[in-house]
């Protein structure tokens, strides 16, 4: 099976490089990304020059860019990837972008006889590494049947959650869930702090019990070393959380606590953190009490 793929970013890259290792036959394009796309002819595979080139071969084609409008771009736009892609070959959009875009995408798609299914992925830089990613999918189950096996070689979960848009409606609630959980994080070192206890002896007694969570056992020991190196970037994390409120608007559902985040990581991202790691939430509160948190 032949695999192009596009976007060879933070995620991309090692999500790449382990389907290489698995033996399939990949060719990659990144419009910005050219170190990366050397890296994975060391290892391989071959590099395209555009996107409709990296299409041309592919039974299936890979995205993983930043947005709807990169997935669009990557698709439609000038040399994308829709000009060569055959009929029945398969669109596995792994980026976190709004559902309602995806669907859009799926039925633009279907003109040709292409089909589509959205994939993001939650767990990270590390975790794409390690193939350990989870993948949240949704689209038709005969087509999922053929992509599963591929899915498999870059994560240990993979759940099909329904049909077109329900893989980034799920993402959508992994963000929520995050951002609240760093933000309430955050919030409780703080107070911790303020009221004389050290965070690292809060962080120790409190993580193997209720409050503990992969979340925390990441981001804390961020927070107190002030290692703010992405992971995660809060201008992504912003552009999570945008999608979160369209969603909700468009179904009319509450989000108060996405709301006060996402106005936490804005005050962040105007004061120049936007490629800061999502654990800089820290640094919100640092603001307001004009002290550092510390171990
Ligand atoms: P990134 O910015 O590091 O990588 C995106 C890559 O896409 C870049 O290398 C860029 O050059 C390339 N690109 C953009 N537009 C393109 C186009 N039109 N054609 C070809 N290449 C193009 O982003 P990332 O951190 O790898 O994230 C990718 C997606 O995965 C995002 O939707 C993000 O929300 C999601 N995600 C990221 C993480 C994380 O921890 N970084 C975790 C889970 C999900």
């Amino acid at each position: 099976m032949k695999i192009g793929f596009i976007g060879l970013g933070i995620m991309g890259k090692p999500m790449a490089k382990n389907l290489v290792k698995a033996g399939y036959e990949l060719t990659v394009s990144d419009k910005f990304a050219a170190a990366a796309v050397e890296e994975l002819v060391a290892m391989g595979a071959k590099s395209a020059k555009t996107n409709a080139e990296a299409a041309r071969e592919a039974d299936v084609l890979i995205t993983m860019v930043p947005n709807s409008p990169q997935v669009k771009e990557a698709l439609f736009g000038e040399d994308g990837a829709a000009e060569t892609l055959k009929p029945g070959s398969i669109v596995l959009d792994c980026s976190s972008i709004n559902p309602v875009a995806s669907r859009e995408i799926c039925e633009e798609l279907a003109k040709k006889g292409v089909e589509m299914m959205d994939a993001p992925v939650s767990g990270g830089e590390p975790k794409a590494i390690d193939a350990t990613l989870a993948f949240m999918v949704g689209g038709k189950p005969e087509i999922f049947e053929k992509v599963k096996g591929i899915l498999e070689k870059m994560g240990s979960s993979v759940v099909l959650c329904g049909d077109i848009g329900a893989g980034n409606v799920t993402k959508l609630c992994n963000q929520i869930v995050v951002a609240i959980n760093i933000a309430g994080l955050a919030e409780a070192m703080t107070l911790g702090q303020q009221c004389g206890v050290a965070p690292e002896k809060i962080f120790e007694a409190i993580k193997g019990g209720l409050a503990g969570s992969t979340v925390m056992n990441a981001k804390a020991p961020m927070m107190m070393d002030q290692n703010f190196k992405p992971g995660f970037r809060i201008n992504l994390h912003i552009k999570d959380l945008n999608n979160v409120v369209d969603a909700a608007a468009k179904y009319d559902s509450p989000i108060p606590l996405t709301q006060s985040v996402l106005e936490m990581m804005k005050i962040l991202n105007r004061d120049g953190d936007a490629a800061c790691d999502h654990s800089s939430l820290i640094k919100y509160y640092q603001k307001l009490t004009g002290e550092q948190l510390h171990h």
